[in-house]
């Protein structure tokens, strides 16, 4: 949630979020130096860990930061010796094999702006240092005389964990996150309602399937996703927004970086510095619009799944985007792992499974004779088998759909078409240019067996 502190409050938590900062840089240099040390001796990755002194380190300098941290010192220690257990568990998986060649674990870094080299501001906060108040807004610890006002809703209720403020440098704004244990009402010693958070979701997982039925979903540029239900569905969401979107901000950020390297080359440092700082925070919003979009998208495409009987959903890795369209315009617009994310978090919340089907050639083959297909530009694609033709998304969907669970959709498919918005999904009128054809009717010149 993004925090409202006033001007007094905002100083004070500009203090204590440079003391945690400073903490976990002294902490960190101290454990990177014994690991470094063992390093330079010429032990392993492996056998250099062990000579970090986590409890030492931890004995000797926290207590130097809990007068004016309270608890939230021991919080920030809590939060480094993750950091370095996660590196340990990254190297043990290495050993066995198990890590991608291109990933090389590395000791955690210090907390500093790689651009400005200074720390930046960052307060976790004990779980029980602090309590939330979802309808009053505001989020209250004692320790440090804060009542904090907060905007947007408390999403989630149950046992709340670590909290952590922030300051973003790109919105210029505070920022707070609270993990939750869903559904967990009590703590460790029995009830404790001041620690719960009162948010609005008791359960990560609000319904169960209704039904055994499969989707496949192929992923596009304007065609953002289009879908085939086990039951013959065809479903598609078009994403002229997102379009629109990535021009009206390509076309500012091109701008003010023109502008910025103008400044740099007559020396006005100052001006090019609030140009790119101007830049970077179009790119986060940018970015935070078309999240907002995805999610708009997921919730309708598993909600309407869900509402089919669907328990389990196949989603293709977009090969085809990655390669024959890489241009700049393809490549921006396309985040993949964003949308992806997105359709994950809201299958899980109805119990749907998801899974990625990575092959190659679900656009480019035909889904019933599974040969090469012809593709013309109007997203029409010619099998030569029969010489029928099928709409290029649906063949993509219905290959992937295949691939995924083995069931091959024949029916006569219309498409049922939405247009994805910033404020929801609205139906659109059907993209399927008649003369594409279907599966059951695959079009003009249908062989004399047809597809089936
Ligand atoms: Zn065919």
């Amino acid at each position: 949630m993004r925090l409202l502190p006033n001007g007094a409050q905002e100083r004070k938590l500009r203090r204590l979020a440079d003391a945690a900062a400073k903490l976990w840089n002294e902490l960190n240099y101290e454990r990177r130096q014994q690991y470094f040390g063992a390093r330079k001796q010429g032990l392993s990755e492996r056998a250099s860990l062990a000579h970090v002194d986590l409890k030492g380190t931890r004995k000797r300098m926290v207590p130097n930061y809990t007068e004016i941290l309270g608890a939230s010192a021991w919080a920030v220690e809590r939060k480094n010796a993750e950091a370095w257990s996660s590196f340990r568990g990254l190297l043990k998986a290495k050993s066995k094999g198990k890590l991608p060649p291109w990933i090389h674990p590395a000791p955690p870094g210090y907390n500093k702006d790689r651009k400005t080299g200074r720390r930046k501001p960052w307060l976790p906060v004990h779980h029980e240092m602090y309590t939330v108040d979802p309808e009053a807004k505001v989020i209250h610890i004692p320790r440090y005389n804060l009542r904090l006002r907060f905007a947007g809703d408390v999403r989630w209720h149950g046992k709340q964990e670590r909290m952590e403020i922030w300051y973003d440098e790109a919105r210029r704004a505070w920022y707070a996150s609270i993990a939750v244990k869903v559904g967990a009402e009590t703590t460790r010693n029995g009830t404790k309602p001041r620690h719960i958070v009162q948010g609005g979701r008791r359960s990560i997982e609000v319904a169960r399937p209704v039904g055994d039925k499969v989707a496949g979903i192929d992923l596009g540029v304007n065609i953002i996703a289009s879908v085939v239900v086990g039951d013959g569905a065809w479903i598609i969401y078009k994403g002229a927004r997102l379009k629109e979107d990535y021009f009206h901000f390509e076309g500012r950020i091109a701008r003010l970086e023109s502008e910025a390297a103008r400044a740099k080359s007559v020396g006005d440092e100052k001006r090019h510095d609030r140009l790119r700082a101007e830049v970077r925070r179009l790119k986060r919003k940018w970015a935070a619009r078309r999240i907002h979009l995805y999610r708009n998208l997921a919730s309708h495409l598993i909600r309407g799944l869900w509402g089919r009987g669907v328990s389990t959903v196949y989603v293709g890795y977009p090969y085809e985007i990655a390669r024959d369209n890489g241009n700049k315009y393809s490549v921006n617009i396309w985040a993949y792992r964003e949308l992806i994310g997105a359709i994950e978090a809201e299958a899980r919340e109805y119990g749907i499974s998801v899974y990625e089907v990575y092959e190659r050639g679900t656009s480019s083959h035909c889904a019933y004779h599974g040969v090469e297909v012809k593709r013309s530009p109007r997203g029409v694609v010619t099998c030569p088998v029969g010489d029928h033709r099928l709409h290029s998304d649906l063949n993509g969907a219905l290959n992937i759909l295949r691939r995924g669970s083995g069931v091959l959709v024949r029916g006569n498919l219309r498409p049922l078409s939405f247009i994805v918005d910033h404020n929801g999904v609205a139906p659109a009128n059907s993209i399927a240019p008649t003369k594409g054809g279907n599966a059951q009717n695959p079009g003009v010149n249908l062989g004399p067996q047809g597809p089936g």
